[in-house]
């Protein structure tokens, strides 16, 4: 829809957060919020709002592919994530963000 250009860039810093994969700083409403669950697991927390420690990724899934990569969302979280629940994360995660700028 609207281009953001100009008057946003002195915001950028105070109220970005970091992607863990790529290390870019944006708005929290262009990215995704992952939050460490009480029983040690992950979850898409997607109304940024989520108790716990969290760690954010661009909606982007080259960036989730980074951080499975190099598990960097693990290590942000402090826990361990396997195979299976980066699988059933990955597929939450292409749904939440696919949807709205791939609908055919
Ligand atoms: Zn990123």
């Amino acid at each position: 829809m609207g281009s953001t250009d100009g008057s946003a860039k002195r915001e950028h810093r105070r109220f970005g957060r970091t992607c863990t994969a790529c290390g870019t700083s944006r708005l929290k409403s262009q990215l995704v919020r992952f939050v460490r669950t009480a029983d040690g697991g992950v979850a898409i927390d997607p109304s940024g709002k989520a108790p716990g420690r969290g760690a954010y990724l661009c909606a982007d899934a080259a960036c989730f592919a980074a951080a499975r990569k190099r598990n960097k969302l693990a290590a942000a979280l402090r826990i361990s994530i396997s195979a299976d629940e980066y699988d059933a994360l990955e597929r939450d995660f292409n749904d939440r963000c696919v949807s709205h700028t791939d609908a055919r």
